[in-house]
């Protein structure tokens, strides 16, 4: 990618849904491309395909949304190198700014003031084991670290993880449940068994479920439209 572009599948705004967060409105810069191949993956359109975006043509796409915070997502974001300046332009231009990042590679250069969620992938999502252990060093007391729970099994090693890697009161600890594929209740009832602070986080977006057109501008929409190139598996963008 040629210095100062990214490649973008998305850029929209929604209620965000993943993190302490949760609730708020977003603005959602989705970048294109990921390594991993996580089974209960809501965000297959965004491996392939998106368009390359200026840091300028992205600016200008976010300053169509009445909003100040701001989330780089994918797909992994930190894939393209690219998105360090960007997340700098935004801090600059006074936006929080949030990062979803699957744990699997370094955080180290992404600005400290980056409010980073960062996924610790568990044995039965399909990207197991893929943590990258030196991220430890970079974590900021308001990052957070989410792990998506599918089965017991999942449960338990990450209350072991928790534990072991003496996490609670340095950082926030999610536990989510796989959507559609875990219980909330069950989860709910599991955590409290544990005596420790983990917050219970469900998808939020999921039960809201804005259209698409809600939630992307037309001008947005036309740039990213006009450009893109399907590539194997892509899809319509404007999913959450
Ligand atoms: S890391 Fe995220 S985008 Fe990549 S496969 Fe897993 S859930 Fe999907």
């Amino acid at each position: 990618m040629r210095p100062g572009f990214l490649q973008v599948t998305e850029i929209f705004y929604s209620i965000q849904g993943e993190s302490t967060w949760m609730g708020l409105p977003c603005v959602f810069i989705r970048l294109t491309g990921c390594h991993l191949r996580c089974v209960y993956c809501d965000s297959e359109h965004a491996f392939y395909g998106g368009v390359p975006m200026s840091y300028d043509e992205i600016l200008e796409a976010i300053r169509r949304y009445p909003c100040r915070t701001v989330e780089i997502t994918g797909g992994e974001p930190l894939l393209q190198k690219n998105v360090i300046p960007l997340m700098e332009l935004l801090l600059r231009q006074g936006y929080r700014v949030l990062l979803e990042t699957s744990g699997a590679l370094s955080i180290e250069a992404v600005p400290p003031p980056v409010i980073k969620v960062v996924d610790v992938k568990c044995p039965d999502s399909g990207a197991f084991p893929s943590f990258y252990f030196p991220n430890f060093r970079w974590l900021a007391p308001w990052d957070q670290l989410k792990f998506v729970i599918r089965s017991w099994r999942d449960f338990t090693w990450a209350v072991e993880f928790v534990r072991a890697m003496d996490l609670i009161g340095r950082w926030e600890v999610l536990f989510s449940p796989s959507h559609e594929e875990f219980s909330a209740q069950a989860l709910a009832r599991a955590i409290l068994a544990t005596g420790l602070p983990i917050r219970l986080q469900v998808q939020l977006h999921k039960y809201v479920h804005l259209a698409e057109d809600e939630r992307m501008d037309p001008a947005v929409w036309d740039v990213i439209r006009s450009r893109r190139v399907p590539g194997p598996g892509s899809r319509a963008p404007g999913t959450q």
